[in-house]
């Protein structure tokens, strides 16, 4: 499967530079909770229609991510930031999109600071504070705990902790071989035009 080059990313806009934001259409919403976890600002819109949510997009200068061909061209036509997704998986779809942006995984990654299922901040409280609101036996297994300022749900680093963080790590790989490999064709072409040189 070939990786989108950066240039999908909004024909007529400059790639982004700093932490980047997204809006996750239908279909990739495994996807946004990820990117939420890993603490990058998603929105996650199912079941507007397409041209609110490229306006939506534009407005709040997100990169829309979709899976769908015809809301991809449509998001080009406006002028938005778009990544059309092909990847068999998260790993694959989240992989895809940083490379797309020319950029790793790793340097924005901030566990801890955003709700996976809404997209609040999150704020650290303290093990005396989830005492009577979580099971006896998380409390005592833990020792770091966050609450939601939007929709007040409570989150501890379990094993998913751990297993997403490993995650971040194979996609970084993953971006890196992508890259790697693009340069060399890079290499390739430019020693190729100088043996052609009279
Ligand atoms: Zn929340």
């Amino acid at each position: 499967m070939e990786p989108l080059l950066a240039k999908n990313v909004g024909a007529r806009k400059s790639l982004v530079k700093s932490k980047p934001a997204f809006l996750v259409d239908a279909m990739l919403g495994s996807v946004a909770r990820k990117l939420r976890f890993f603490g990058l600002d998603t929105l996650y819109i199912a079941d507007s229609p397409d041209d609110e949510i490229i306006g939506i997009g534009i407005e709040q200068n997100r990169v829309i991510l979709t899976c769908d061909k015809d809301m991809y061209r449509r998001i080009m036509k406006a002028g938005a930031q778009g990544i059309l997704l092909n990847g068999s998986d998260d790993l694959e779809n989240i992989a895809q999109t940083f490379f797309s942006l020319g950029m790793m995984l790793g340097p924005y990654i901030d566990v801890g600071s955003r709700c996976c299922m809404c997209n609040g901040l999150l704020s650290e409280i303290s093990h005396a504070e989830v005492k009577g609101k979580i099971p006896f036996s998380i409390v005592n297994w833990h020792t770091q705990f966050f609450e939601c300022k939007k929709c007040n749900k409570l989150f501890w680093e379990g094993s998913h902790y751990l297993n997403l963080r490993a995650l971040s790590k194979r996609i970084d790989s993953r971006i890196k071989e992508r890259l790697e490999k693009n340069n060399s064709y890079a290499t390739d072409s430019i020693s190729q035009s100088i043996v052609k040189k009279p």
